[in-house]
């Protein structure tokens, strides 16, 4: 199982734009964020979760060959934006429709922001092609399960996931955008071999998890190794990295692990 992290940053995006106030050091390349995703190989097959509005570049920058499902946490323009760009991969897959699971909440966004792209096949040669389905609580795969669990963001929810690779049991959790974590998607991901969570900064928020309380529900879970993600400009790669238990650390843009 092979992770990516496309981007680590919140919906601004480090650097911000026309702000002289960093709290990070610029000169680090582990501070740059685009706006989260990731990529997930299991099983030989490849997922991907959310496209930000820097996919296109986030893809080239890391080499993505290929997409056999997507899958959207929630409808915020930070993961959805990006969608148009997997015209290409629709196009790698001779023009079948990507198959698309998300939310109630999602899949409406998708079809809003997207109706050139909804059907089997793409309207015309490049362009998308997405097939929106409910993400169901366990989504089979040949690759493996993805289990879902709507998680609490603001006035919507977010999916909430964990992937369970098929003949390895290789178990990652991604719980991305939340303010909490169900007591469900933590049994779930207890003891998990990696857990990726929200920690948009050291202060509370009203829809996302702060450092302190990813912390919290980091130890709870007792993952093998746990990264942070969806980070703002106040948060330095280096100086957290210090701050940090063993086996809890930020990710960053481009970070690989294999599993
Ligand atoms: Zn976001
Ligand atoms: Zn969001």
């Amino acid at each position: 199982m092979e992770l990516i992290f496309l981007g680590t940053g919140t919906s601004q995006g480090v650097p911000v734009i026309a702000f002289d106030a960093h709290e990070c050091d610029l000169a680090d390349p582990k501070n740059w964020r685009t706006r989260t995703s990731v990529h997930v190989a299991m099983g030989g097959a490849r997922i991907q979760v959310d496209a930000a509005p820097e996919f296109r570049l986030q893809c080239v920058w890391n080499r993505v060959p290929g997409i056999d499902y997507f899958i959207l946490t929630h409808g915020h323009s930070d993961h959805i934006a990006g969608m148009d760009d997997l015209r290409r991969f629709c196009d790698l897959r001779d023009g079948r429709a990507l198959p698309v699971y998300s939310s109630e909440e999602g899949v409406g966004r998708v079809r809003e922001m997207f109706p050139y792209a909804i059907g089997d096949r793409p309207k015309y040669r490049g362009y998308p092609a997405f097939k929106p389905e409910l993400m169901p609580p366990h989504l089979e795969l040949p690759c493996g399960t993805v289990r879902s669990f709507p998680l609490p963001h603001g006035e919507i929810e977010v999916l909430g996931l964990v992937f369970l690779e098929r003949g390895t049991g290789k178990r990652v959790a991604y719980f991305t955008d939340c303010h909490d974590v169900s007591p469900e998607a933590r049994a779930c991901a207890k003891g998990a071999d990696v857990l990726v969570i929200d920690a948009l900064r050291p202060e509370p928020h009203p829809t996302h998890l702060s450092i302190p309380e990813a912390l919290e529900i980091a130890r709870d879970i007792g993952a093998n190794q746990t990264y942070f993600t969806h980070m703002t400009h106040k948060i330095d790669h280096a100086r957290l990295s210090r701050e940090l238990p063993p086996r809890v650390a930020p990710a960053w843009d481009g970070l690989r692990i294999e599993i």
